[in-house]
């Protein structure tokens, strides 16, 4: 649709010199002519084609204007614009049924002057309105314009000719780009006629910028509407098709209906587990994976575990709480002997927790969630003490109190957080952590929780997992405890933790800040007896088959495993050495049984395996927890059948004695300080107080120097250093020879496996050195503890109760004890006040002249001192250090 220039002879300026002044006007429907263009017209109506024809015999020069109403058969004057463009027809090709396809040219514009015929056509007066051109710059950047646009209009227009795009770029008349751009991108007949109407080119230019750059915003969006159904279209053809795949590859399988069952079964058990909203969308989501994916894809049996496990935790399955202060009063005193204080205080802690959840004061609301600071809630039980004094039967008591369930974990040896918290399950092999496995086997979402050692934590664990802990138990974040491997929030804020440990000094500080920590110190022989007498024996013959007649255990022989055989401040290692005993009394019982049967004809239906669980090894010492008990109870009906009753063995402290061998701890300390340089010192340690000796020797002959053996810590150390320095320098106060430190002095504390440290056995060291100086032997029934100044004086130590405790249980009838610790002597038993003399001292020569015999009664302190007499104590019994 090129223009037609110089087609004929003439230029198109003469052509436009030869435009007369009145024209045939023929009426354009739907068309604007603009000047330069060429463009064919179909011509079919009468007066048209005779205008026509007329035309074309004539100067060929016609004037073209548009129809305002395109939808009028034969237009009146005032239905046609009155500015158009007068055109030479350059070609007319007839047709068979008289219509004719007319090629014609556009000159110029014109204006009608008047109207001058109508019939048999119009003719009008016309005046050429030539378009102003200024060529000035806003012309040319309106040029530039124009040509962007169409280029970027021609480019979304498939079918448009790439050459002619070419053409229209290389256009140097404005006028020809204007108009021949305008007849060819389809714009609308109102826009092409004001186009042809403006009289200045630069608004020509606008107008046709605007449109042009509407009509590329209408085709963008159109293009990316179109492009996002085609996508969309795709997208579900190709989906459905693989489904048909899918579907047809499981069939040929046979597998199609149980995958579909199976899906159907979790849709169900995520309905019914009454789960978390948050937890109900992850679940459908993983559901929703697991039904396009065949059972064979190892990712199937990861997401079916995680739905197993999210099913299955107790979102909100929960025991009723029935706590009458009363009757957990009654529960308490039924399986503890004694414990008053602690009792009192658990019931308190059960007492507030109540009130607290009866006035709403626990229960954390939406307001609360939404970062307003919840009401610190109650703090965390724990219960603090040596080994075996009860801490888990105390936790497993108010669970039964509660009518709660009751689950356990130790957080000693554990290793690192994720054990906690569980690993993320892009982990292969990823499980969620302890906390939320305990609370899955409870099945319930407020059992009673107890953690144990948490003094252990941080100690052997990497990474940080006193935080996740503290995410656990504190009573502010645990609503909203998140597992790793779950990766939804769970609910542990209706869980009673309790909390067991040794000591709190180990214990991370901002978990101690937020715990109610009770301290249980441990039993003097007394309760110990009590407990045995009450608890112990009587789940012990009950354990071991044996019936109370069957059985009688005095208090001399209970007293005798207390003293000869433990050395605890709790009573797990005497459950034991019972324990032993009743096993070997069940042995026998069970012997005994065996003649009877052989002497008379058995009873039909009499028991043939009496006592055939008995003296199982595998039930005996660590079994003590309260699972075991229920295990045993069947014995107790089989012994019953069994035939005639049999004697009662008494077991006497001679028959301890058979059953347990060689007492292990009578007079140690006796055999420990029959020689000079020995003395008894007393210790804290997480496991209870403990009796510890310190010995000393004299290498002479050697440098002067000072060894010192025993796994001491620092502190331990330079109390070495200054009992010696101490010696040294009131050598002659203390009455030895000036001469008699010149040599190596060694230092020694067993048992030299177990680390110490502390200044408290200051006192001891230096008696211990004044000891074998002057050849007096420290007096065996006396215990020391205080730490010593380089002046001498004696300062007050910690953790005296305790040790007054290990003293008495070693059997010591006095104690030296720093005089500013007297207020702690206040909170001792009566029963070890009334049997330990206690010795106050302000400094260490009152010490040294409590301590240490007279010089005649150790015969061998008459001769010099020597290495051998020094060192050479008997091997020690083990010390009864047990880790709990
Ligand atoms: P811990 O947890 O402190 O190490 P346990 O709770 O395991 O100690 O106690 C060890 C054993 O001693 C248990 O069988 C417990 O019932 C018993 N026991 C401890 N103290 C008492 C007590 N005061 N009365 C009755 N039994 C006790």
């Amino acid at each position: 649709m090129l223009p037609w220039f110089n087609t004929q002879e003439q230029n198109i300026d003469d052509l436009i010199r030869r435009i007369p002044e009145e024209l045939p006007i023929l009426p354009l429907r739907n068309t604007v002519a603009f000047p330069y263009i060429v463009m064919p017209l179909a011509v079919g109506i009468p007066r048209s084609v005779r205008l026509i024809e007329d035309v074309d015999r004539g100067n060929r020069v016609v004037g073209l204007v548009a129809m305002k109403d395109p939808s009028v058969e034969v237009p009146t004057t005032t239905q046609v614009y009155q500015i158009g463009t007068a055109a030479i027809i350059h070609r007319v090709m007839r047709s068979d049924d008289g219509t004719l396809t007319v090629f014609i040219q556009g000159l110029e514009r014109f204006r009608v002057v008047a109207w001058t015929a109508e019939e048999p056509y119009f003719k009008a007066r016309v005046r050429l309105t030539p378009d102003i051109v200024e060529g000035s710059v806003i012309e040319e950047a309106l040029r530039r314009s124009l040509l962007d646009v169409a280029t970027r209009l021609a480019e979304l227009i498939p079918q448009f000719p790439e050459e002619a795009m070419r053409f229209i770029q290389q256009l140097e008349d404005p006028r020809l780009l204007v108009y021949l751009l305008a007849s060819n991108m389809r714009i609308e007949m109102t826009d092409a006629q004001q186009l042809l109407e403006a009289d200045r080119l630069a608004n020509k230019m606008e107008h046709l910028v605007k449109v042009l750059t509407h009509e590329v915003e209408v085709r963008e969006i159109g293009q990316q509407i179109q492009e996002k159904a085609k996508e969309e279209i795709e997208k579900t053809q190709r989906e459905y098709y693989l489904r048909q795949q899918m579907d047809a590859i499981r069939k040929e399988l046979g597998e199609g209906d149980d995958g579909r069952r199976e899906v159907e079964e979790y849709r169900q058990k995520i309905a019914e587990s009454g789960m978390t909203e948050e937890a109900k969308e992850e679940a459908e989501r993983e559901l929703a994976r697991l039904e396009k994916m065949p059972p064979q894809a190892a990712e199937y049996w990861v997401i079916k575990t995680y739905l197993d496990w999210l099913v299955a935790l107790p979102w909100q399955a929960q025991t009723e709480d029935h706590l009458d202060i009363a009757d957990a009063r009654t529960v308490l005193d039924e399986d503890h002997y004694d414990l008053e204080d602690v009792k009192e205080r658990i019931l308190e802690f059960l007492a507030v927790r109540k009130l607290r959840q009866e006035r709403g004061l626990d229960t954390v609301t939406e307001a609360d969630l939404q970062g307003r600071k919840i009401e610190g809630s109650g703090a965390i039980l724990s219960l603090v003490g040596p080994p075996g004094v009860g801490k888990t039967s105390l936790g497993q008591s108010i669970a039964r109190a509660l009518g709660r369930k009751f689950t356990r974990m130790s957080l000693g040896g554990m290793h690192d957080e994720a054990e906690i918290r569980g690993h993320r399950r892009t982990y292969i092999g990823a499980m969620p952590g302890r906390i939320m496995q305990a609370i899955k086997r409870t099945g319930v979402k407020n059992p009673v929780f107890m953690l144990d050692e948490v003094d252990k934590v941080g100690s052997d664990w990497r990474g940080d997992p006193s935080s996740a802990l503290l995410e656990v138990l504190d009573p502010q974040q645990n609503h909203a405890f998140r597992d790793h491997y779950l990766d939804v929030d769970f609910d542990l804020s209706q869980v009673l933790f309790i909390c067991t440990g040794n000591t709190t000094a180990t214990i991370p500080p901002p978990l101690l800040d937020r715990m109610e920590t009770i301290e249980i110190d441990g039993y003097t022989e007394y309760d110990k007896l009590h407990i045995a007498e009450q608890y112990l024996v009587p789940r012990q013959l009950k354990m071991n088959g044996l019936l109370p007649d069957e059985i009688i255990f005095g208090e001399p022989s209970i007293r005798a495993i207390i003293r000869d055989f433990t050395r605890e401040a709790g009573v797990r290692q005497l459950e034991r050495e019972i324990g032993k005993i009743c096993r070997k009394v069940a042995t026998q019982v069970a012997e005994m049984k065996e003649e009877q049967r052989m002497e008379t004809p058995a009873v039909a239906g009499e028991s043939e395996t009496a006592g055939a669980s008995q003296g199982d090894e595998s039930s005996a010492p660590g079994a003590v927890e309260g699972e075991v008990v229920a295990a045993a109870e069947p014995v107790e009906g089989e012994t019953m059948a069994a035939a005639e009753p049999v004697e009662p063995i008494e077991i006497t402290p001679e028959k301890v004695h058979e059953y347990l061998g060689k007492p292990r701890y009578r007079f140690e300390a006796a055999l420990r300080t029959e020689r000079p340089g020995v003395a008894t010192g007393l210790a804290w340690t997480p496991t209870g107080g403990e009796v510890l000796f310190v010995e000393a020797a004299a290498i002479p002959g050697t440098e002067g120097n000072l060894i010192l053996t025993g796994h001491l810590g620092d502190v331990m150390r330079e109390s070495a250093r200054i009992a010696l320095s101490y010696v040294e320098s009131h050598l002659k106060d203390l009455g030895l020879a000036e001469d008699c430190c010149k040599g190596t002095i060694h230092l020694h504390v067993p048992s030299g496996a177990v680390p110490k440290d502390g200044p408290s056995a200051g006192i001891t060291m230096v008696t211990a050195l004044v000891s074998l100086l002057t050849g007096r032997t420290v007096y065996p029934d006396l215990g020391m503890t205080g730490e010593v100044t380089l002046q001498g004086q004696v300062l007050p130590i910690g953790g005296l109760k305790l040790k007054v405790m290990a003293a008495h249980r070693a059997g010591l009838k006095r104690v030296i004890v720093p005089k500013l610790n007297d207020v702690d002597l206040e909170e001792l038993p009566d029963k070890i006040r009334n049997e330990v003399e206690f010795i106050l001292v302000e400094d260490v020569n009152e010490v040294l002249q409590h301590a240490l015999t007279p010089k005649a009664e150790t015969p061998e302190a008459e001769t010099e001192v020597t290495p051998e007499a020094s060192t050479a104590v008997e091997t020690p019994p083990p010390l009864g250090v047990e880790a709990s």
